[in-house]
């Protein structure tokens, strides 16, 4: 009983600050070249309950909030940063709280902020991927990369060389990892952002590592492979799941409201697109007018732009 209580009030002040740390911040930035360096910050680590820590993203476009989960024999780690050079702060702050020589590390997807750093970890270290994330890794990463690195001579240099790292452990559905008092559920939630968005629950702390699968008052980021249904689904899984604190891989932390949130969202949104559907617009009428419309109904919600690559999706769907 009074372990709950603490850690949910840890929990609760975490959460209390992220909120002023983003509502300090101006509207989220696009990546670009006029953007802050992606630099994982060093000597910023929070932590958030009992065996888990973060480096928040600081708001900075291609920066994740990092996760490290420390258990009583194994630590994970969950996203390394732009390349191995950011992968290296994030080791820097890892053995600031911990000396375990096991080490685990996980990607939320393959995109190059949450996976290029890989091979910056020690070899001894194990890289656990659902199977459709080692695929997305392979097939896709290396473009990725390139397209990254065409962003500015920064973000060129922190991928100079980098090869994706060949996950260790691959699994489907779920893994269960062992970090000896602590248990941590790794997901595979996709086809939401990318086909192979990864999620990792810690159990006894109850938070919750959503990847782009959920952001605090923010739209969600659709591709060419996201499925809006999958999403809905996946949306329902981590929310039965109860998390205590949500920690999406950009943005503000939250509470399990923000899984709510972004369901209704969805909802709301997949039915303006059926309704204009049936009435015979255009997959562009709609995703114009229904951007207007999203726009003005969320008006705190960041990224606005992202609601036509939605509409598009539900439109094929
Ligand atoms: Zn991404």
């Amino acid at each position: 009983m009074t372990m709950t209580r603490r850690w949910r009030a840890t929990v609760r002040l975490a959460a209390a600050a992220a909120l002023l740390v983003a509502t300090a911040a101006a509207a989220e930035a696009q990546p670009s070249a006029t953007a802050p360096p992606p630099f994982v910050k060093a000597d910023a680590t929070v932590k958030v309950s009992d065996h888990v820590w973060v480096i928040p993203d600081g708001n900075v476009p291609l920066v994740p909030n990092v996760g490290i989960i420390v258990g009583s024999r194994a630590t994970l780690v969950i996203d390394t940063g732009l390349g191995p050079r950011n992968a290296e702060t994030v080791l820097r702050e890892v053995a600031k709280l911990s000396s375990h020589q096991e080490l685990y590390l996980v990607a939320t997807h393959f995109h190059p902020e949450h996976a290029a750093g890989a091979s910056a970890f020690p070899p001894g270290s194990k890289f656990i991927a659902s199977s459709v994330e080692a695929q997305d890794l392979k097939e896709l990463g290396p473009g990725m990369i390139a397209s990254f690195s065409r962003i500015s001579p920064v973000h060129a240099d922190l991928l100079r060389d980098v090869h994706m790292r060949e996950p260790d452990v691959v699994f489907d559905d779920l893994y269960r990892l062992d970090l000896g008092d602590v248990q941590v559920q790794l997901m595979a939630l996709g086809p939401t952002h990318t086909r192979g968005d990864t999620g990792a629950f810690v159990e006894p702390d109850h938070v919750l590592f959503a990847g782009d699968v959920v952001m605090n008052q923010a739209f969600l980021a659709f591709g060419a492979q996201s499925s809006a249904t999958t999403w809905l689904k996946s949306l329902d899984r981590l929310a039965a799941l109860h998390p205590v604190l949500v920690v999406p891989s950009h943005g503000p932390t939250g509470g399990p409201e923000i899984i709510d949130q972004q369901k209704q969202v969805l909802t709301e949104l997949r039915a303006a697109v059926d309704a204009r559907r049936a009435q015979g617009q255009t997959v562009d009428e709609a995703a114009a007018a229904l951007t207007t419309e999203f726009q003005a109904k969320y008006p705190e919600w960041r990224s606005p732009a992202r609601i036509a690559a939605a509409v598009r999706t539900m439109y094929a769907e």
